[in-house]
This record gives C-alpha cells, sequence and structure tokens, in this order.
C-alpha cells in the first residue's frame, strides 16, 4: 500500500503543476527570466524579498544602489550568453522601506530534454541580513584587535629609536663632561638626529594614515591626478634610472580627489624601489562597461614573495631593511581607496616584476 503510494507521487514528479508547487513552496526566492532578460516567472519568496518588475536586470538595479557590483544589464546578458555562473554576497537592496542584504547567485538555464542550448537564466535570492549584520559586528571585533595591534606596533616602532637616542645624548652628555675628546659628542649626537628622523617619518606617515580618514574632496580628472604624481616622482624616477611610461591616453572622468594622488605616488615611489639597478614602470587604464576605473601599475622589479601578497597591504610590514621603509605606504593606500568603494590588488607579472590595480568606481 505505501509502495503504491509512493510511486504515485514520484510520477507526479513530472507533473508541471508539482515544480510549479516546488517552486512556490521553497523559501529563496527565484526569478526565471529569458534571453532579453524579460522575467517568466517569480516565486513567492521573490515577491516577498523584491520590487518584481517586467525585466531581470530593471528589477536588481530598481534596488540596489551600490555601484560596486557593475552594470547589472550586463551582468544577467553574461551569464546568458556563457553559462558561467555568477554570485553575489551582501548585496544591500532597498525598496519600499525595506533594506535588506541579498546573496544574489545567477545560473543559467538550458532548454528542456536535457538540452544544453541555454534558454535564459535563473535568478537565486537569498535573504542573509542577519548574517550580514553578524559579520558586521565581527568585522567591527576584529577592527578593534586590529587596532590594538597597530597601537603597540607603533609603540614599539616608535621606542626602538628613543631608546637609541636617550643612549647616544647620555654618552654626548658624559663625553662633553668628562672634556675627553671634542669629535665624539658630534658624531653621538648624529647618531641621535638619525634616531629622530626616523621618528619624524613614522610620524608623518602615521599623520597621512589617518587624514586619509578625513581630507576634503574636489573633482579632477582622474588622468590629471596620475599626471601630477608621475610629474611629482620623476626627479626620483630619473636618479634611479626609472623610465615611467604613462600609457592612459584616454581622457578619463572627474573623480573625487581626496588623496588618490598620494596613492599614485606610493605605487610609484614603491615600484621605483623595487628596482634598485633600474627598469620601467608602466601606467595603463582602462574603464570597464560597469564604470569602474582600474588603473594598472607594472613594474620589472624583483617582484615579491608570492606568500606575502596579502601581508604587503598590513601596517608596518616591510621588507625594506636600514630603516628605508615603514610598512605603512600600501596600508594608507587601501584604507583610501576602501573609503572612495575601490580596492586595490597586488600580483607578481608572469615575467618579472609586480603588477598593483587600483580599482575605483566612477560616478555617473
Ligand atoms: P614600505 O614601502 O615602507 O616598505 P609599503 O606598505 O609601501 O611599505 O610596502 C610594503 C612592502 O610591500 C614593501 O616593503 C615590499 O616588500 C612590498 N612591495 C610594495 N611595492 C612593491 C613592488 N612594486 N614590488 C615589490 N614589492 C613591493
Amino acid at each position: 500500500m505505501e509502495e503504491r503510494h509512493l510511486t504515485t507521487v514520484a510520477i507526479n514528479l513530472q507533473d508541471s503543476t508539482f515544480a510549479a508547487a516546488v517552486l512556490q513552496s521553497l523559501p529563496i526566492g527565484v526569478i526565471s527570466y529569458n534571453k532579453e532578460l524579460k522575467i517568466l516567472n517569480a516565486n513567492s519568496a521573490a515577491s516577498a524579498l523584491i520590487d518584481v518588475r517586467e525585466q531581470a536586470d530593471v528589477t536588481l538595479s530598481a534596488g540596489i544602489n551600490e555601484k560596486i557590483w557593475g552594470d547589472w544589464h550586463q551582468i544577467l546578458l553574461n551569464v546568458v550568453a556563457t553559462g558561467k555562473i555568477c554570485k553575489f554576497d551582501n548585496v544591500g537592496y532597498s525598496a519600499n522601506g525595506n533594506n535588506l542584504s541579498l546573496q544574489i547567485t545567477l545560473v543559467p538555464m538550458y532548454n528542456g530534454n536535457g538540452g544544453r542550448q541555454i534558454a535564459g537564466g535563473i535568478m537565486l535570492l537569498e535573504n542573509v541580513t542577519g548574517i550580514a549584520t553578524i559579520a558586521k559586528q565581527q568585522a567591527h571585533t576584529e577592527r578593534l584587535a586590529v587596532l590594538g595591534k597597530l597601537a603597540s606596533k607603533v609603540a614599539h616602532e616608535l621606542n626602538n629609536p628613543i631608546d637609541g637616542i636617550m643612549r647616544y645624548i647620555n654618552l654626548a652628555k658624559r663625553t662633553i663632561i668628562s672634556d675627553r675628546d671634542h669629535t665624539k659628542p658630534l658624531e653621538y649626537l648624529e647618531y641621535a638626529t638619525g634616531g629622530l628622523k626616523r621618528m619624524v617619518q613614522i610620524i608623518t606617515e602615521l599623520l597621512e594614515f589617518s587624514r586619509s580618514r578625513h581630507s576634503p574632496s574636489e573633482d579632477t580628472s582622474l588622468d590629471k591626478i596620475i599626471e601630477d604624481a608621475v610629474k611629482f616622482i620623476e626627479p626620483k624616477a630619473r636618479a634611479a634610472a626609472v623610465e615611467i611610461d604613462r600609457q592612459c591616453h584616454k581622457t578619463l572622468p572627474k573623480t573625487k580627489n581626496s588623496n588618490l594622488f598620494q596613492v599614485f605616488c606610493n605605487l610609484l615611489k614603491n615600484a621605483i624601489e623595487a628596482m634598485p639597478d633600474g627598469g620601467k614602470v608602466t601606467i595603463t587604464c582602462d574603464i570597464s562597461s560597469d564604470n569602474i576605473a582600474s588603473i594598472k601599475f607594472r613594474d620589472t622589479g624583483q617582484g615579491f614573495e608570492p606568500q606575502n601578497s596579502e601581508a604587503i597591504f598590513e601596517p608596518f610590514f616591510t621588507t625594506k631593511t636600514g630603516g628605508k621603509g615603514t610598512g605603512l605606504g600600501l596600508a594608507i593606500c587601501r584604507d583610501i581607496l576602501e573609503k572612495y568603494g575601490g580596492k586595490i590588488t597586488a600580483e607578481n607579472a608572469p615575467d618579472k616584476g609586480s603588477i598593483f590595480t587600483v580599482y575605483l568606481p566612477l560616478k555617473e
């Protein structure tokens, strides 16, 4: 009896009304659309989460203000054209006074009967608002931990030169008092000055670090900011036998210029320092269809150890010896770019040197 009942259910699985019932009962939003992105079907979970319009792209763009994800029209068309699955985590969505954090997965939809031809796409929507809040709290706790670590590192970094300065001043004093030697005090005071210079260097960069959070912004064209940074750094490049090849021929749009100049100078300075025997830095610029500028700085230096690709962005991480580095440059760059809603990545070039890429969402 029981078995016969199961068979009946299995047969019903083929039924399209059964499939529709399953779709409606799912706790995640499911929207299917054709190749022209016209919505064919949306289950009730989808309608409860978002404001479903006629077109899939319009549905997403209407509720998502964050530009960092790119152009939804293009993204949805890409999924349909390439068959690649795309996943977006913690997408801010707001409609009808609701602010949600969604996980959006886009999958291709194939023709029935086992065909491999793409007929459109399916959008899966999951409400991760609660999870995102927990993640935010975790991030806050982590930030506090980082701040604590940073404070102790700052104290340590400043303590080192202070120790030396005290020692050399005491030595100088003692030598002057005993009036034994007139050249030694001068030498000791020179060392002490060196220590003070090191402290000034650290403090200046730390101040820039904090200034990167509040500096006023004015609109400047991106290529002008790059050009200014190149001009500023050119004497240092010439002295190090480094050629800077700026290939940003396009006129790039205007953007807020709070500290972008500083970011570009930092990357150029690092590139030059990575080529002690001279070389070349090539700067290229591009703007994607979703209005994100990418500016690449490629050098022909020694590159970095692959296992350090994340560590180099941490404050006080430096491989430069002899007090040449503070390890604050890239941390400052990352901080500034995050403020813009952008990011910075580092990779070793396939042949030689490294590539640092700045991604910057542009205004409409
Ligand atoms: P600093 O320049 O004071 O060391 P940064 O934060 O600017 O501090 O850089 C951190 C580290 O990242 C450097 O010490 C170096 O090891 C690595 N790095 C940065 N830029 C480059 C580059 N263009 N090529 C190779 N390594 C680099």
